[in-house]
């Protein structure tokens, strides 16, 4: 299993989080589908029979200006480029702007797109199902994952899923 996967959401969701616990190594990896201006390789998971590289997608959540909409044009090519898409948000905020913002952009991504649900060690779990179902009627995803980036819980599981797709 090998591929690339980018990981988008709005700032302070946890993406910077999320990689450093699972990226075990930096990359020096050449490939035409990684190597561009418009993107940057984050790291890359390994396992004795995978490898995926995490590519971050700076940009989509820009405002809206002529650069801005260049930098979304940019990212959104990044996203059709990959293997596969986490959608990063934060469990203790309601869907907002910046969300929806990206979910617009999303409609326009034909790659898998899984929902990773982070900080649910800040939630009550009573309020998650609502949380997943307001979400769920707002994009079609693959899957979606409730995690904890910090605390570790269910990363395994997303990693897991996502390798097993390439
Ligand atoms: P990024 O901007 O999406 O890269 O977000 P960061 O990874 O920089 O995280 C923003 C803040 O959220 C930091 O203070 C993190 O410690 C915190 N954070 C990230 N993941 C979790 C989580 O699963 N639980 C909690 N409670 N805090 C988290
Ligand atoms: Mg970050």
């Amino acid at each position: 299993h090998s591929g690339f996967v980018a990981i988008i959401g709005r700032p302070n969701v946890g993406k910077s989080t999320f990689l450093n616990r699972i990226i075990g190594q930096k990359i020096a990896i050449m490939s035409d589908k990684a190597q561009t201006t418009r993107n940057k390789i984050q790291g890359i998971y390994t396992t004795t029979d995978s490898q995926v590289v995490f590519i971050d997608t700076p940009g989509i959540h820009k405002p809206q200006s002529q650069l801005g909409d260049y930098m979304v044009q940019a990212a959104l090519s990044t996203l059709n480029d990959v293997d596969a898409v986490l959608f990063m948000v934060n469990a203790t905020q309601k869907r907002g702007r910046g969300d929806n913002f990206i979910i617009e952009r999303l409609k326009k991504v034909n790659q898998p797109i899984f929902l990773v649900i982070n900080k649910i060690d800040q939630v009550q779990p009573n309020d998650l199902l609502p949380f997943v179902e307001d979400f769920r009627q707002a994009l079609d995803f693959r899957e979606i994952y409730p995690i904890s980036a910090l605390e570790g819980i269910n990363c395994e599981e997303l990693l897991g899923a996502v390798t097993n797709l390439l």
